[in-house]
Formats: structure tokens, sequence, C-alpha cells
């Protein structure tokens, strides 16, 4: 994939991988700016419930603005790969901070206030993000919090503001975003 480009965005270096997809560093050259592309992997974009699993990713995580959440700014589609674009993180993961002993205890309450605060905004807007973990939990280089992948997100419509039943509006402001969706649709075999 390096070197490629796709839409505005050229393909710089890889990231990192993991159960959902590879995660590239790439350019857009509109902006000027760097973002993260991260990439359903070919043989699960062709079953829909990971499609649906992985638009529902972008779509959970991109009507959330907080800036302990990574920030999504699009999705696409690359010879067949579908792919969100988001913010390029400069850090670690938790996962990695806390193994390499750096974390100290003042640092780390920081960070669970931070992700706390966090996941109080999405609770407030109906969505859970049912997969904090370390390896979720971006440190960036200037000691701030971004929680990753609101991949296993669950709208919940009863948790909206507007009380039980409640529809979830959708980032762009019109109607419900979780339409006909159960628990039992949210989970697939293998995942958590
Ligand atoms: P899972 O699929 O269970 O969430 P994971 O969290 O290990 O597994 P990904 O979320 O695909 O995998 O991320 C893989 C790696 O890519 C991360 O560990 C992180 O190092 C890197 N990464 C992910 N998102 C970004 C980002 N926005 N900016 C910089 N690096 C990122
Ligand atoms: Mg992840």
């Amino acid at each position: 994939m390096i070197e490629e480009s796709t839409s505005h965005y050229r393909i710089l270096e890889k990231l990192g991988a993991g159960g959902m997809g590879e995660v590239y560093k790439a350019e857009d050259s509109r902006l000027k700016r760097f973002v993260a592309l991260k990439f359903l992997p070919e043989e699960l974009a062709r079953g829909a419930q990971a499609l649906e699993r992985f638009e529902r990713e972008a779509q959970a995580a991109s009507g959330l603005n907080h800036p302990n959440i990574c920030t999504i700014y699009d999705i696409g589609e690359h010879q067949g790969r579908h792919f969100i674009v988001m913010e390029c993180l400069e850090g670690e993961t938790m996962k990695d901070a806390i193994a390499s002993g750096r974390l100290g205890t003042g640092h780390t309450l920081d960070l669970c206030i931070q992700i706390a605060d966090a996941l109080d905004a999405a609770h407030q807007k109906g969505i859970v993000h049912r997969d904090i973990k370390p390896a979720n939990i971006f440190v960036t280089s200037r000691g701030q919090a971004k929680i990753l992948d609101f991949g296993l997100a669950k709208l919940t419509a009863a948790a909206g503001p507007d009380g039980p039943g409640a529809t979830l509006p959708s980032p762009a402001g019109e109607g419900a975003a979780t339409i006909g969706l159960t628990a039992n649709d949210l989970t697939s075999p293998g995942a958590t």
C-alpha cells in the first residue's frame, strides 16, 4: 500500500494492525496534513456484517466531538477496500506506555480523568464504547489521552438526552442513526 494514492490521500507508512484491519499514515494532499487511514481487511470487506460494523465505527465516532476522542474525518473505499480517515496521533498506545514503565501515578490518574470525561460525553450521546482497553487508548506525545476504536460502539436509544426510547440524532442532525439494530445484532462470533 505504501506510496499508493486513494482519493486525495497518499499512503506513507504502516502504523500498526489490529483485529479490524491495518492502520497507515497518509498525507491529505488537499489540506496538506497527515491523517491515519484504517483499512478493513479484504476478506472481511466481503461480509456485509463486517462492513456494517466498520461503517458503524465511523458513524459512532464521527458523531462525537471531544478532545480525548480520536477525531474521524471521513470514510472511503480504495480498490474494494474500505477505510476510515482519522486524525494522525503521535505518541504510543497506553498498552505500550504501561509496558515501558514510564507512566507515573500522577500521569495515570490524569489520563483516567480524561478517559472518564470522554466516556461521559459519549454516554450522554447514547454511545457505549464496549472495548475500552489500554490498546485502544492512545497517549499523545503531549500526554493527552485519545480513545480509539468506537468499533464495538453500541448505540443505545434509552441513554439519549430525551429519555428512554428517544432516537439518536445522526451526525448530520437529521433522523435516527440506529435503525432496527438490536444488541444481538451488534456482536459477531470472535468479537467481544
Ligand atoms: P483492535 O482491532 O482489537 O482494536 P488494535 O487496537 O490493536 O486492535 P487497531 O485499532 O487497528 O488495532 O490499531 C492498530 C495500531 O495502529 C494501534 O495499536 C496504534 O498503534 C495504531 N493507530 C491506530 N489509530 C491510530 C491513529 N489515529 N494515529 C496513530 N496511530 C494509530
Ligand atoms: Mg483498536
